[in-house]
């Protein structure tokens, strides 16, 4: 055996325990989730110096001081986004790109904006790489939303704001539904938003800690704690 194969072989077993243990023993059991969880190839989207933590229980750090969220977060707020087949979907905070992969595989379209340029040429080239097409990826602040694709029958924020942005509430479908970290620099909740006509509701979930949303409805710029 190759040892290249060989190494492809370690990748698939610890990405089929991870989800076995980290994700479905969890509680998160949406059979379609889980197919894409096993699908998508973590390691890829993880910088070589911390590689062999891929498939670790916990977020990761990547470049610009952003990080890669744990794997139980991806699927814990995948599930509660309640993708359907023919969603389109908005994702702010593109970061890797390993949840614009994960959406991607459950959603008809994903719209991902990212602020940092960077990082979004290299979650552009892993993605191309993957052969992952029903995206379409901008550079900005997704504080905002994407006016220019609006409105989104899901929207999921992976960085932490202060509060739910109005920006966002307002670009979803009647009856859609947005997943975002809120509360202080320290620990936020991840919060459930669902839109019916011009009022929304917002339930809180899960204890979380993401990095800051940054941005005109984020935090500013000069307040970044990293
Ligand atoms: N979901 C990502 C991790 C996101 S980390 C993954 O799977 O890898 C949070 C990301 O949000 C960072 O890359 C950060 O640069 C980005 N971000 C912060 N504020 C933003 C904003 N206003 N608009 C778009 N992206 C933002």
């Amino acid at each position: 055996m190759s040892n290249e194969r060989r190494q492809a072989d370690k990748w698939l077993a610890l990405r089929r325990r991870m989800v076995d243990e980290q994700i479905r023993r969890r509680g998160v059991g949406d059979p379609r989730l889980l197919d894409a969880m096993m699908a998508v190839p973590r390691e890829k989207f993880i910088p070589s110096h911390v590689r062999a933590a891929a498939y670790d229980d916990r977020a990761l750090p990547v470049a610009h001081g952003q990080t890669i969220s744990q794997p139980f977060i991806v699927a814990y707020m995948t599930e509660k986004l309640s993708v359907t087949p023919d969603a389109r979907v908005l994702e702010i905070g593109t970061g890797t790109g390993y949840q614009t992969a994960i959406l991607a595989a459950l959603a008809k379209h994903v719209f991902t904006v990212e602020r940092i340029a960077h990082l979004q040429q290299q979650a552009a080239a892993r993605l191309a790489d993957l052969n992952v097409s029903n995206i379409t990826m901008s550079c900005g602040d997704g504080s905002l939303g994407l006016l220019e694709h609006a409105p989104y029958d899901r929207i999921m924020v992976t960085a932490a704001a202060p509060s739910v942005p109005g920006h966002l509430a307002d670009q979803l479908v009647d009856g859609g539904v947005l997943v975002i970290p809120v509360g202080g620099s320290a620990e936020q909740t991840i919060v459930r938003v669902v839109r019916q006509g011009q009022r929304t509701t917002e339930t809180p979930l899960l204890a979380c800690r993401f990095v800051k949303l940054i941005g005109q409805e984020g935090w500013p710029i000069e307040k970044q704690s990293r």
